[in-house]
């Protein structure tokens, strides 16, 4: 076993490391360059490559008017009718049935108006500043490329949709967030693809996509590396406090580090577990489909809204992305879904073309409340966790990292990190005993 001496760790040949950041999807990504700013040595541990799995295959959209949680109470009513339809737009796998109960007890109680409206505070306090905040990272990694500011449309083919769309306006407006409802013909002359029969829009001007999601966390891995850091590709298996720091089990040998984060995604729960942290975390998985010859182009993000699905210009292609499937984190890929997005696309991009396409599905690590989970571990010293950013893991990737930084380095944060505290959990574990 390496000795940790925990005064000026450097990233050592004998696996010692300042500061250990387990993942190395976006968000770990985001974090080590954000740490890397503030003069931090950091060594991230991933068993693939730098952001190969969730964060490369999503939509790409940087969506500051991500306020509101996914899975509504009007969505759970209607599940039993939703999971009829093996292709619609969610489904629980039969096998993950079982995990998908006291989850959807937590999000209904989360669901109700006092939490609810917590909730929303949380998540718009976070996604205000996503686009900024990545400005300081993309520069340190000189990304600046990667990132397009053109707004994005929310698209309705129905006028009842519109209304439905256009009434979050003045709650965008109160947090803080630009929203505009445009008619059919002003859709269609920011976007000359959309069909004729578009009833309109909402278009949020601020929001931004990301031209590559796999390249920019490469850019950023490389940035790391040229920067001092470690990219050590290794599973960790155990995590073990020692002293003040801790020891980290690998598969390719242990690890000493003074302080450790997990962001390791879906997986964040399981390396927690054996410390004593019981984690409601589910696998929300999603699919995309690859037009690299769709012979239809946008220019910025467009959300299409009957059902839920992006449609985002890409390097390489435009990218259809979404869906909702609650099964086995490892559960092999249903191909019929990813299929299912261009037949959804056709109506709102006549003359789209799917040759070439192809198919991919990631993980979404979804908590019942949609907020994150970012802070330092209530139970263990140097201990840090960033993870569970189920849609919008992209979109604050950055802040996250901002916010963890501030934590880390006992810094009044810029916003309030309070709401996405681990130990909100572990309470209402506990008031559940009481009652
Ligand atoms: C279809 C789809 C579309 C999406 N579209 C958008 C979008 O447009 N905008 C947006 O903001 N978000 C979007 N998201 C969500 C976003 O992609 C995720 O929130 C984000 O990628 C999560 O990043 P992460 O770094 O936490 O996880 P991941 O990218 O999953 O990275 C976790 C890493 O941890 C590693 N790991 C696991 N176990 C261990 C271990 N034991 N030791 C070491 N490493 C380990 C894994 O190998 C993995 O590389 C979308 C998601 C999907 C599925």
């Amino acid at each position: 076993m390496p000795t940790l001496s925990l005064d000026n760790l450097t990233n050592g040949p004998d696996g010692s490391c300042d500061t250990a950041i387990i993942g190395a999807g976006i968000v770990a990504l985001a974090l080590a360059v954000r740490l890397q700013l503030e003069g931090r040595h950091v060594m991230l541990l991933d068993p693939k490559e730098p952001a190969s799995g969730t964060s490369f295959g999503n939509a790409g959209y940087l969506s500051r008017g991500s306020i509101f949680p996914p899975a509504s109470p009007e969505m759970m009513r209607r599940l039993p009718q939703l999971m009829l339809d093996p292709s619609g737009p969610l489904v629980i796998r039969p096998s993950y049935a079982h995990r998908m109960v006291p989850w959807g007890i937590r999000l209904m109680a989360a669901s109700r108006p006092k939490p609810l409206s917590r909730i929303v505070e949380a998540l718009a306090a976070l996604c205000r500043d996503a686009v900024t905040s990545y400005r300081p990272l993309l520069a340190a990694a000189g990304a600046e490329d990667m990132i397009d500011v053109r707004g994005s449309l929310v698209v309705c083919r129905t006028q009842a949709t519109l209304e439905q769309k256009a009434a979050a306006i003045p709650m965008l407006r109160k947090h803080g967030i630009v929203a505009e409802r445009i008619d059919g013909a002003e859709a269609r002359r920011m976007e000359p693809a959309l069909a004729t029969d578009i009833a309109g829009a909402v278009y949020f001007p601020d929001n931004a996509r990301c031209v590559s999601p796999g390249a920019l966390g490469a850019r950023f891995a490389e940035s790391v590396r040229a920067k001092g850091g470690t990219l050590r590709q290794t599973a960790v298996t155990k995590l073990h406090p020692q002293g003040e720091g801790w020891l980290l089990d690998t598969s390719t040998g242990p690890v000493a580090a003074r302080q450790v984060v997990v962001a390791a995604g879906r997986w964040s729960d399981e390396l927690l577990a054996p410390l004593g942290y019981t984690i409601p975390l589910i696998s929300e998985r999603g699919y995309h489909l690859m037009l690299p010859r769709a012979e239809v182009s946008l220019s910025r993000p467009c959300v299409m809204a009957e059902p839920f699905f992006a449609a985002t210009p890409m390097r390489g292609g435009l990218r259809l992305a979404g869906t909702v499937e609650f099964a086995n984190t490892d559960a092999p890929m249903n191909p019929r879904r990813s299929d299912k997005l261009y037949e959804l696309a056709v109506p709102y991009l006549p003359g789209l073309r799917r040759e070439g396409a192809t198919r991919w599905m990631g993980v979404r690590p979804s908590l019942p409340d949609a907020l994150p989970a970012i802070g330092a571990a209530s139970g263990h010293r140097n201990l840090f966790y960033c993870f569970g950013h189920q849609h919008i893991g992209l979109t604050t990737a950055a802040i996250s990292a901002q916010l963890l930084a501030d934590v880390m380095l006992q810094r009044t944060p810029s916003l309030d990190p309070a709401p996405f505290n681990l130990d909100r959990f572990r309470r209402r574990q506990s008031d559940a005993r009481a009652a």
